[in-house]
């Protein structure tokens, strides 16, 4: 995105890659849809990033959701906006998009260096984005974080962001459930509610409901998680239903029709120890040992430290070379706010610096 800026103001401008082939987590993100941004109101929106939103803010409010939308729709690639009002592109993938960017480049005449790795400053006006630390084998492998330091520079440790948490689920739980998404649960951490989606995974559990809470998991190790299993429903309705005689159902039959538990929702009760009764049906407590690795997380917490880098995302020790997207600390949920601030970002860095040329 920063050389589409520059380019298109007239610099010369070559993208160097260290991996074969460019944007290989751009790509990835398209499995899923790719969530492109939020269409939610931008003071909202904002919201969700937390202590870094007066960082992330200027970039943000100038290159808006709204921006990023009609960026996309240049390319030729119409979105859509989905119930949860998280935007993607009609076909549900990046492979279009990527495509007709690079062609857009290439007639910017941009010059893309594959299998080219930054190893250091070269006295060049450069802009970083070399991503986080999740998924590295796409390339975002952090090896740059060495080099940074060595320059003096501060890097937060990178931590697991959006990232699944490791449950140790009984073989038969597993077995029968890894895959099985829990739809339409509330879940509370430490005080903090969400609705939403969680998924059951061989070695835990993840989704965006899971993501959504997962900084509060991660730094406030310990607590259980409640899994509210009928959020529609009091306490007090869901016991008045679970009044009702069971007569020769089995206790799962029951539990589907009085109570509408799915076959996943009451093996989950089950599988935890929980009461079957309202209480146990609206708090559902799963222990969490650890969020899983970074190496499959959707983003990774930490980074270049903030005050390293001026309001254009400029290093302040290094006049000239600027650092954009994930490789800044600032973390944010899932909902298209993490590609989103990576655009905003980046086109921020490129306006200055061309700017400032
Ligand atoms: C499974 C998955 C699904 C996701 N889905 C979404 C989604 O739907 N919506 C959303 O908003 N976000 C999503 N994300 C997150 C989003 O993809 C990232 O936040 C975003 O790609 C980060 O962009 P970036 O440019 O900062 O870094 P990256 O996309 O990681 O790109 C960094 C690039 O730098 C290159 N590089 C690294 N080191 C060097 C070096 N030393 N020299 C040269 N090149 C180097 C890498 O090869 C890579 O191409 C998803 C992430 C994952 C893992």
């Amino acid at each position: 995105m920063a050389a589409e800026v520059l380019a298109a103001g007239g610099a010369a401008v070559a993208i160097h890659d260290h991996m074969a082939a460019p944007a290989r987590k751009f790509l990835l993100a398209g499995r899923g849809g790719l969530n492109l941004t939020h269409s939610e109101p931008l003071e909202s929106f904002l919201e969700r990033y937390g202590e870094a939103k007066g960082f992330l803010e200027p970039a943000i409010r100038a290159f808006p959701p709204a921006a990023l939308i009609a960026w996309a729709n240049g390319l030729g690639i119409e979105t859509f906006v989905g119930s949860s009002g998280r935007v993607f592109p009609k076909q549900m993938k990046a492979s279009p998009l990527l495509r007709a960017w690079l062609r857009r480049l290439d007639g910017l005449g941009v010059k893309l260096q594959t299998r080219s790795r930054w190893q250091g400053f070269d006295g060049r006006l450069t802009i970083l984005a070399m991503g986080g630390a999740s998924w590295p084998h796409l390339g975002s492998d952090a090896q740059w974080v060495p080099v940074l330091q060595a320059a003096g520079i501060t890097v937060n440790p990178f931590k697991p962001a959006n990232s699944r948490f490791l449950v140790k689920w009984s073989k038969v739980f597993r077995e029968r459930f890894a895959g099985t998404p829990l739809k339409n649960v509330a879940l509370t951490y430490a005080g903090h509610r969400v609705r939403g989606e969680a998924m059951i995974s061989q070695e835990g559990i993840e989704g965006g409901a899971i993501y959504a809470l997962s900084k509060g998991m991660r730094e406030m190790p310990g607590h259980p998680l409640h899994v509210d299993l009928r959020p529609d429903l009091t306490a007090e309705a869901l016991a008045l239903r679970l009044a009702r005689p069971r007569g020769k159902d089995t206790q799962s039959n029951y539990l589907r029709k009085v109570a509408g538990l799915t076959p996943v929702a009451i093996s989950l009760l089950r599988e935890t120890g929980n009461a079957m009764d309202a209480a146990g049906i609206k708090a559902v407590a799963v222990p969490i040992l650890r969020p899983a690795g970074i190496a499959r997380a959707i983003s990774s917490a930490g980074g270049i430290a903030r005050d390293e880098v001026d309001a254009n995302f400029q290093l302040r020790k290094f006049p000239g070379v600027y650092a954009v997207g994930e490789m800044l600390d600032w973390e944010a949920p899932t909902g298209g706010y993490l590609l989103q601030a990576c655009f905003s970002t980046a086109v921020a860095a490129a306006r200055a610096l061309l700017a400032g040329r």
